[in-house]
Protein backbone atom coordinates (compact mmCIF):
# COMPACT_ATOMS: atom_id res chain seq x y z
CA UNK A 1 0.00 0.00 0.00
CA UNK A 2 2.82 2.31 0.75
CA UNK A 3 4.74 1.65 -2.68
CA UNK A 4 1.06 2.26 -4.24
CA UNK A 5 0.98 5.36 -2.75
CA UNK A 6 4.45 6.22 -3.14
CA UNK A 7 3.93 5.69 -7.62
CA UNK A 8 1.03 7.09 -7.62
CA UNK A 9 3.12 10.47 -5.49
CA UNK A 10 5.64 10.30 -8.03
CA UNK A 11 3.30 10.14 -11.04
CA UNK A 12 1.49 13.49 -9.39
CA UNK A 13 4.84 15.23 -9.32
CA UNK A 14 6.76 14.04 -12.14
CA UNK A 15 4.57 16.11 -14.49
CA UNK A 16 6.25 18.83 -12.98
CA UNK A 17 9.98 18.08 -13.04
CA UNK A 18 10.19 15.93 -16.50
CA UNK A 19 9.14 17.24 -19.68
CA UNK A 20 6.14 15.44 -20.94
CA UNK A 21 7.86 13.39 -23.97
CA UNK A 22 9.94 12.70 -21.52
CA UNK A 23 7.70 10.74 -19.24
CA UNK A 24 5.73 8.44 -22.08
CA UNK A 25 8.54 6.52 -23.90
CA UNK A 26 11.72 4.74 -22.51
CA UNK A 27 14.21 5.90 -24.94
CA UNK A 28 17.01 3.41 -23.48
CA UNK A 29 15.37 0.32 -25.29
CA UNK A 30 15.64 -0.04 -28.98
CA UNK A 31 12.30 -0.27 -30.54
CA UNK A 32 12.64 -0.40 -34.66
CA UNK A 33 10.14 2.62 -35.87
CA UNK A 34 8.86 0.48 -38.70
CA UNK A 35 6.15 -1.98 -37.98
CA UNK A 36 6.46 -3.74 -41.31
CA UNK A 37 9.64 -4.71 -42.42
CA UNK A 38 11.14 -3.10 -46.12
CA UNK A 39 14.24 -3.03 -47.90
CA UNK A 40 16.09 -1.34 -50.21
CA UNK A 41 16.43 -4.25 -52.82
CA UNK A 42 14.31 -7.61 -53.27
CA UNK A 43 10.86 -8.66 -52.81
CA UNK A 44 10.48 -5.87 -49.65
CA UNK A 45 12.32 -3.48 -52.00
CA UNK A 46 11.44 0.07 -53.21
CA UNK A 47 9.26 -0.71 -56.16
CA UNK A 48 7.11 -2.98 -53.75
CA UNK A 49 6.41 -0.32 -50.50
CA UNK A 50 3.06 0.53 -51.14
CA UNK A 51 2.05 -3.28 -51.28
CA UNK A 52 3.70 -3.91 -48.23
CA UNK A 53 1.28 -1.70 -45.66
CA UNK A 54 -1.45 0.34 -46.30
CA UNK A 55 0.39 3.16 -44.44
CA UNK A 56 3.41 2.60 -47.23
CA UNK A 57 0.93 3.89 -49.73
CA UNK A 58 2.40 7.13 -50.77
CA UNK A 59 6.06 5.51 -51.41
CA UNK A 60 4.36 4.32 -55.03
CA UNK A 61 1.36 6.38 -55.39
CA UNK A 62 2.47 9.76 -54.28
CA UNK A 63 3.50 12.50 -56.87
CA UNK A 64 6.17 14.67 -54.85
CA UNK A 65 8.53 11.77 -53.52
CA UNK A 66 12.28 11.51 -52.85
CA UNK A 67 15.01 11.80 -53.56
CA UNK A 68 15.60 13.62 -56.71
CA UNK A 69 18.20 14.56 -59.13
CA UNK A 70 18.46 18.20 -59.23
CA UNK A 71 19.04 19.52 -62.32
CA UNK A 72 17.79 23.03 -64.02
CA UNK A 73 17.09 24.83 -60.54
CA UNK A 74 15.56 28.18 -60.64
CA UNK A 75 18.00 30.87 -59.32
CA UNK A 76 15.32 32.71 -56.49
CA UNK A 77 15.10 34.78 -53.96
CA UNK A 78 15.20 32.52 -50.92
CA UNK A 79 15.75 33.50 -47.68
CA UNK A 80 19.07 32.33 -45.72
CA UNK A 81 19.19 29.56 -43.75
CA UNK A 82 20.74 29.29 -40.29
CA UNK A 83 21.71 26.49 -37.93
CA UNK A 84 21.07 27.24 -34.48
CA UNK A 85 23.17 23.37 -33.10
CA UNK A 86 24.84 23.01 -29.71
CA UNK A 87 26.60 20.69 -28.20
CA UNK A 88 24.90 18.18 -26.03
CA UNK A 89 25.43 14.78 -24.60
CA UNK A 90 25.19 12.08 -27.22
CA UNK A 91 23.05 9.17 -25.61
CA UNK A 92 22.69 6.41 -28.36
CA UNK A 93 23.65 5.37 -31.48
CA UNK A 94 21.30 3.68 -33.52
CA UNK A 95 21.47 0.99 -35.76
CA UNK A 96 17.79 0.74 -37.43
CA UNK A 97 18.55 -2.05 -40.06
CA UNK A 98 18.45 0.23 -42.30
CA UNK A 99 20.77 3.27 -41.88
CA UNK A 100 22.93 4.69 -38.73
CA UNK A 101 20.50 7.24 -36.83
CA UNK A 102 20.54 9.92 -33.90
CA UNK A 103 17.52 10.84 -32.55
CA UNK A 104 17.00 13.86 -30.52
CA UNK A 105 14.10 13.92 -27.99
CA UNK A 106 14.89 17.67 -26.51
CA UNK A 107 11.29 19.65 -25.36
CA UNK A 108 9.65 21.52 -28.02
CA UNK A 109 11.17 25.15 -28.05
CA UNK A 110 15.04 23.49 -26.54
CA UNK A 111 17.71 21.90 -28.48
CA UNK A 112 18.77 22.24 -32.27
CA UNK A 113 17.11 24.39 -34.54
CA UNK A 114 17.27 25.23 -38.32
CA UNK A 115 16.14 28.66 -38.67
CA UNK A 116 14.55 30.00 -42.17
CA UNK A 117 13.60 33.27 -42.19
CA UNK A 118 11.46 33.76 -38.90
CA UNK A 119 10.38 30.13 -38.98
CA UNK A 120 12.09 27.29 -36.40
CA UNK A 121 12.51 24.23 -37.18
CA UNK A 122 13.54 21.69 -34.31
CA UNK A 123 16.24 18.98 -35.40
CA UNK A 124 14.97 15.52 -34.09
CA UNK A 125 17.24 13.07 -36.01
CA UNK A 126 20.00 12.77 -38.39
CA UNK A 127 21.27 9.25 -40.47
CA UNK A 128 23.08 9.04 -43.17
CA UNK A 129 22.98 6.83 -46.90
CA UNK A 130 25.90 5.43 -48.74
CA UNK A 131 25.27 6.31 -52.14
CA UNK A 132 24.09 9.76 -51.42
CA UNK A 133 20.04 9.46 -52.88
CA UNK A 134 20.12 12.96 -54.06
CA UNK A 135 22.06 13.66 -57.85
CA UNK A 136 23.41 16.74 -58.70
CA UNK A 137 23.24 17.18 -62.31
CA UNK A 138 22.86 13.10 -62.15
CA UNK A 139 25.70 12.77 -60.34
CA UNK A 140 25.53 11.43 -57.03
CA UNK A 141 28.39 11.89 -54.22
CA UNK A 142 29.79 8.55 -52.02
CA UNK A 143 27.31 8.93 -49.15
CA UNK A 144 24.78 12.15 -47.63
CA UNK A 145 24.07 13.24 -44.07
CA UNK A 146 20.17 13.66 -43.78
CA UNK A 147 19.20 16.00 -40.57
CA UNK A 148 15.05 16.23 -40.23
CA UNK A 149 13.52 18.60 -38.30
CA UNK A 150 9.97 19.97 -37.49
CA UNK A 151 8.48 23.21 -36.94
CA UNK A 152 5.77 23.83 -34.19
CA UNK A 153 3.21 23.61 -36.96
CA UNK A 154 4.43 19.91 -37.61
CA UNK A 155 5.65 20.85 -40.92
CA UNK A 156 8.91 19.05 -41.78
CA UNK A 157 12.20 20.07 -42.99
CA UNK A 158 14.34 18.07 -44.16
CA UNK A 159 18.54 19.44 -44.76
CA UNK A 160 21.01 16.93 -47.02
CA UNK A 161 24.18 17.77 -46.57
CA UNK A 162 26.38 15.88 -49.34
CA UNK A 163 29.42 14.15 -48.20
CA UNK A 164 32.56 13.41 -50.16
CA UNK A 165 35.77 12.50 -50.23
CA UNK A 166 38.90 13.84 -48.32
CA UNK A 167 39.93 14.76 -44.43
CA UNK A 168 38.08 12.53 -41.69
CA UNK A 169 35.50 14.36 -40.12
CA UNK A 170 35.58 14.31 -36.48
CA UNK A 171 32.16 14.61 -35.43
CA UNK A 172 30.86 11.64 -37.72
CA UNK A 173 33.56 10.04 -36.06
CA UNK A 174 32.14 10.01 -32.65
CA UNK A 175 28.82 9.01 -34.12
CA UNK A 176 30.88 5.81 -36.15
CA UNK A 177 32.85 5.37 -33.01
CA UNK A 178 29.62 3.81 -31.49
CA UNK A 179 27.42 2.43 -34.31
CA UNK A 180 26.22 -1.07 -33.35
CA UNK A 181 26.83 -3.31 -36.52
CA UNK A 182 23.49 -4.98 -35.91
CA UNK A 183 20.10 -3.73 -34.84
CA UNK A 184 20.17 -2.56 -31.77
CA UNK A 185 21.15 0.65 -30.11
CA UNK A 186 24.58 1.47 -28.30
CA UNK A 187 24.16 3.56 -24.90
CA UNK A 188 27.21 6.13 -25.14
CA UNK A 189 28.41 7.89 -21.77
CA UNK A 190 30.56 10.68 -21.38
CA UNK A 191 30.32 12.00 -25.31
CA UNK A 192 29.27 15.78 -26.23
CA UNK A 193 28.38 16.19 -29.69
CA UNK A 194 27.61 19.31 -31.87
CA UNK A 195 26.13 18.61 -35.42
CA UNK A 196 27.71 21.89 -36.31
CA UNK A 197 30.58 19.98 -37.16
CA UNK A 198 28.78 17.98 -39.83
CA UNK A 199 27.48 21.29 -41.50
CA UNK A 200 29.81 23.12 -44.31
CA UNK A 201 30.15 27.07 -43.80
CA UNK A 202 28.17 28.19 -46.97
CA UNK A 203 24.77 27.39 -46.42
CA UNK A 204 23.76 27.73 -50.09
CA UNK A 205 21.02 25.56 -50.72
CA UNK A 206 18.38 24.01 -53.37
CA UNK A 207 15.08 23.89 -51.86
CA UNK A 208 12.20 21.66 -53.28
CA UNK A 209 8.99 19.91 -51.87
CA UNK A 210 9.19 16.07 -51.28
CA UNK A 211 9.24 13.17 -48.95
CA UNK A 212 10.63 11.08 -46.68
CA UNK A 213 12.86 8.90 -48.74
CA UNK A 214 12.10 5.69 -46.49
CA UNK A 215 8.49 4.28 -45.62
CA UNK A 216 6.08 5.67 -44.83
CA UNK A 217 7.47 8.14 -47.62
CA UNK A 218 5.05 11.10 -46.30
CA UNK A 219 4.74 13.75 -48.17
CA UNK A 220 5.27 17.86 -48.14
CA UNK A 221 8.35 17.39 -46.74
CA UNK A 222 10.78 20.48 -47.35
CA UNK A 223 14.37 19.37 -48.42
CA UNK A 224 17.09 22.08 -48.34
CA UNK A 225 20.08 20.27 -49.96
CA UNK A 226 23.11 22.33 -49.25
CA UNK A 227 25.29 23.30 -52.33
CA UNK A 228 28.35 23.21 -50.50
CA UNK A 229 29.56 19.07 -49.64
CA UNK A 230 31.16 18.49 -46.27
CA UNK A 231 34.72 15.93 -46.30
CA UNK A 232 34.29 12.56 -44.77
CA UNK A 233 37.38 9.89 -44.88
CA UNK A 234 37.70 6.89 -47.35
CA UNK A 235 38.51 5.14 -44.02
CA UNK A 236 34.97 6.37 -42.32
CA UNK A 237 32.81 6.04 -45.71
CA UNK A 238 34.47 1.85 -45.43
CA UNK A 239 33.31 2.18 -41.95
CA UNK A 240 29.85 2.75 -42.82
CA UNK A 241 29.56 0.99 -46.37
CA UNK A 242 30.24 -2.40 -44.39
CA UNK A 243 26.75 -2.47 -42.42
CA UNK A 244 25.08 -0.40 -45.45
CA UNK A 245 27.03 -0.92 -48.89
CA UNK A 246 23.95 0.64 -50.60
CA UNK A 247 20.54 2.11 -48.42
CA UNK A 248 19.75 4.45 -50.86
CA UNK A 249 16.15 5.06 -52.45
CA UNK A 250 16.19 5.13 -56.27
CA UNK A 251 15.49 8.59 -58.09
CA UNK A 252 12.15 9.42 -58.16
CA UNK A 253 10.02 11.47 -60.91
CA UNK A 254 10.00 15.04 -60.45
CA UNK A 255 6.12 15.40 -61.93
CA UNK A 256 6.56 19.10 -62.70
CA UNK A 257 8.30 20.10 -59.80
CA UNK A 258 10.58 23.08 -59.88
CA UNK A 259 13.99 23.24 -57.83
CA UNK A 260 14.50 26.61 -56.51
CA UNK A 261 18.48 27.50 -55.64
CA UNK A 262 19.21 30.19 -53.17
CA UNK A 263 21.26 33.01 -54.20
ZN1 LIG B 1 17.48 9.91 -45.23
Amino acid sequence: MKFALLILASFLLLPAFVPAQDTDTDYSRYVSPWKTPWDYEGPQGAQHWSELDPDYAACNKGMEQSPIDIRNARKADLPAIRFEYKSSPLKYVINNAHTIRVNYHDAPGEGNFLVVGDKRYQLTQFHFHHPSEEHIDGKRYEMVLHLMHTAADQEVAGVAVLLKRGHENATIQQVWDHMPDIEAQEEVVGTELDPAGMMPHDTGYFLYTGSLSAPPCTEAVKWFVLKTPVEISAAQIQQFAKLYPRDARPLQPLNGRVVQESQ
